[in-house]
């Protein structure tokens, strides 16, 4: 039988609503726009917390508030952020709010993510040939992400190992060999297209460049994101390719598209999906495929 894909719903990043007036904010809103995710075939969603204005929310609160309200209403998986520009100097007070989340198993989040490199997050502007945000690095040292790894598994979270370019890859495999993640390994191939040119381009090319360096002796499952790129134009070829597709508004306000909601852009994702010969994932077969507890 062929494998079932997992789609992974990305609601909201820190996105504004200047171009998509559909992302959601609010703890209402996050919980509401995961059910519609889930009805039309997502079975984890990625979210970050944000006040009414948008504007970053931090806190253990915060998130458990989101987590119970999600959990209420369906039972897709649940993945939140770590948060954007946290300070590396202080690790564990970066994932003090993930692994507070997990010592209660009704705020436990499924998974958590941990990029495995720094990159370099200026835009530049084609228009004017000019970088803007020229100072903004993600900083994520090899010690942080031997800590993050270590505590994700010791509070019975999975791992998202987020690969921005083949050496992310490479030190994501040394990881699984070292013994702090457990297979199947988890990985979101993160492109990016537009303002932001650190990762591989959204491509057909970028994406199997990627691939040719996951581990091929180990157990690893995978999905697609292209950051300030449609990811639909990509989920043929990750259908078929064996992949999973973690698309939403939160990455890419999908403009060409007259701004779709969320759950919109999963059911497309979803056909695109079927039509290439791949069912859809539920959660407990998501849990099943990537060995959750
Ligand atoms: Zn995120």
């Amino acid at each position: 039988m062929t494998k079932k894909m997992i789609i992974e719903a990305r609601i909201n990043e820190y996105a504004m609503r200047d171009d998509n007036p559909h992302v959601p904010w609010t703890a209402d809103e996050i919980a509401e726009t995961a059910a519609r995710c889930r009805e039309e075939g997502a079975s984890i969603v990625h979210f970050h917390a944000r006040n009414p204005d948008g504007s970053p929310l931090h806190g253990v609160d915060a998130y458990a508030e989101i987590i119970r309200k999600i959990r209420s209403r369906s039972d897709i998986l649940v993945h939140p952020t770590l948060g954007w520009f946290a300070n590396d100097d202080d690790p564990a007070g970066r994932i003090a709010c993930v692994t507070t989340l997990a010592c209660d198993p009704a705020t436990r989040p499924d998974f958590a993510p941990i990029d495995t490199g720094s990159v370099n997050l200026e835009s530049y502007d084609a228009e004017s040939r000019s970088f803007h945000h020229g100072e903004r690095v993600y900083i994520n040292r090899t010690t942080t992400l031997e800590l993050y790894a270590r505590d994700f598994k010791r509070s019975g979270i999975k791992p998202q190992l987020v690969t921005w370019a083949v050496g992310f890859t490479r030190r994501a495999a040394a990881m699984i060999e070292m013994g702090l993640v457990d297979e199947p390994a988890w990985f979101l191939v993160n492109m990016t297209e537009g303002a932001c040119l650190t990762g591989h381009p959204g491509t057909a090319a970028g994406l199997k460049a990627h691939l040719a360096f996951l581990p091929a002796n180990r157990k690893v499952e995978w999905a697609s994101n292209v950051v300030g790129g449609n990811l639909l134009e990509l989920a043929d070829t990750t259908a078929r390719l064996g992949g999973h597709l973690a698309p939403g508004i939160g990455d890419h306000p999908y403009l060409e598209l007259g701004c779709p909601r969320n759950e919109e852009v999963v059911r497309m994702a979803v056909r695109t999906a079927r039509a290439a010969g791949r069912e859809i994932a539920s959660p407990q077969e998501t849990r099943e495929m990537l060995g959750l507890a």
